[in-house]
């Protein structure tokens, strides 16, 4: 892993954060400037940069991160009123943490186009 890598740390439980699911494969955890009144992040416990670093290895995984996403949902009470999920990708989609993470945002309406 990046030595630098936070989310990396978070994993490893380097970093201790408040685990709101987690198994063998990833963890989700409160942003820590949460821009919604729910707002948790998804990260696969391995290293992957950005969604364009994935290869044919990581297919079952982000099958597992995507079908695991409504349970965590539905966990955090956002399946009644719906939530927004958001993979921001490098500079241009405003990626800040270079480790592949879905931010489930909810708790509010969320308005479109994003900013
Ligand atoms: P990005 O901008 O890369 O899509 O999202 C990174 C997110 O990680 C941001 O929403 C930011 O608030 C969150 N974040 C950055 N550092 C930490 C940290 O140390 N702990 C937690 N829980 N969230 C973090
Ligand atoms: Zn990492």
């Amino acid at each position: 892993m990046p030595q630098e890598c936070i989310f990396c740390k978070i994993s490893a439980k380097e970093i201790p954060v408040p685990v709101i699911y987690e198994d063998e494969y990833i963890i989700a955890f409160p942003d820590i400037k949460p821009a919604a009144p729910v707002h948790v992040l998804v990260i696969p416990k391995k290293h992957i940069a950005n969604l364009l670093e994935l290869t044919s290895d990581d297919i079952m995984l982000m099958g597992h991160v995507l079908s695991t996403i409504p349970k965590i949902a539905t966990k955090l009470g956002l399946a009644e009123d719906g939530f927004r999920l958001v993979v921001n990708t490098k500079d241009n989609g405003g990626q800040t943490v270079h480790h592949l993470h879905w931010h489930i945002l909810g708790g509010r309406f969320m308005t479109w186009p994003p900013g």
